[in-house]
């Protein structure tokens, strides 16, 4: 292995005609990756696409958007024209430890508070939800995946779910973990590099200057790269769906925002994922 893409769903839907394929071209060059449930069947496609692939990992979750709300991602879960239609599920504790207890799961994610499109009682809900993951994962002592979205309005006093997610991990999180997509400013991040979480940026990075300041200043040992796939392809990408092969774009954005060499950056990412997946214990 010699890239890691952080956070991917290659089980997701949008595969579905080519997911092997997509994992081949992983496997050719070398990238391996987590792939991150977001609902019970997500979770579980992700441990079934994971046992295929030596250098293929899996989160599992209940994503705060699936908690209450009537989100459908035809990208996510198929079915085309049906954008709204109801998917909440009910976190199920004792089914998701049974996945959380397998081998190739290496975290819990994703999880958190996603204030973007609240709805009304769904700020309650989610808490409770991520509240149930951190127990989950200090049960399993495996560490979070965090996804983490403010509110679109900042100036209303409730819209920052980074500062309420820092207040919940300082009070009941005994593992840490990595914040998905980080888009919050250096403030935040080191409030999270404080608490021992590395943070992960996806192509995003190809196409906007918003997360340069935030780069570099956090220490290179806790950075790691992500796709987001099938989301966020990286320049020269763009308009085509992503896959975890581009995750070699984000590190090489890094190395440049870092003004370091390529190979150095490549081989501390690396080392920072294995910390991540655990195999240097
Ligand atoms: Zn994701």
């Amino acid at each position: 292995m010699k890239y890691f893409d952080a956070h991917t769903h290659v089980q997701f839907e949008a595969y579905k005609d080519d997911k092997d394929e997509v994992m081949q071209r992983a496997k050719d060059a070398e990238v391996g990756m987590n792939l991150v449930g977001t609902q019970i069947d997500t979770s579980r496609a992700a441990i079934a696409l994971a046992e295929k692939y030596d250098e293929a990992w899996a989160s599992v979750a209940l994503h705060p958007v699936h908690t209450a709300k009537s989100f459908h991602d035809t990208k996510e879960l198929g079915g085309e024209g049906k954008a709204f239609t109801s998917r909440g599920e009910a976190f199920d504790f004792d089914a998701y430890e049974e996945l959380a207890r397998h081998p190739k799961v290496i975290a819990i994610g994703e999880c958190g508070l996603d204030y973007y499109r609240l709805e009304e009682d769904t700020k309650k809900v989610q808490a409770e939800v991520f509240l149930q993951h951190i127990e989950l994962a200090n049960k399993v002592n495996k560490p979070l995946m965090l996804h983490i979205r403010d509110g679109a309005h900042q100036s209303s006093s409730d819209a920052n779910a980074y500062l309420d997610a820092i207040a919940m991990l300082k009070s009941h999180a005994k593992v840490q973990g990595d914040v998905h997509f980080f888009a919050g400013n250096y403030d935040i991040a080191k409030q999270f590099l404080d608490l021992g979480f590395t943070l992960s940026f996806t192509g995003v990075l190809t196409f906007t200057h918003d997360y340069d300041e935030v780069i570099t200043n956090t220490p290179l040992d806790m950075l790691l790269t992500e796709t987001d796939a099938p989301y966020i392809t990286p320049v020269p990408y763009r308009g085509q769906r992503n896959e975890p092969i581009h995750v070699r774009e984000v590190v090489k954005k890094i190395a440049e925002l870092k003004n370091m060499g390529l190979e150095a950056v490549r081989e501390q990412i690396l080392l920072n994922s294995r910390r991540f997946i655990g195999l240097d214990k």
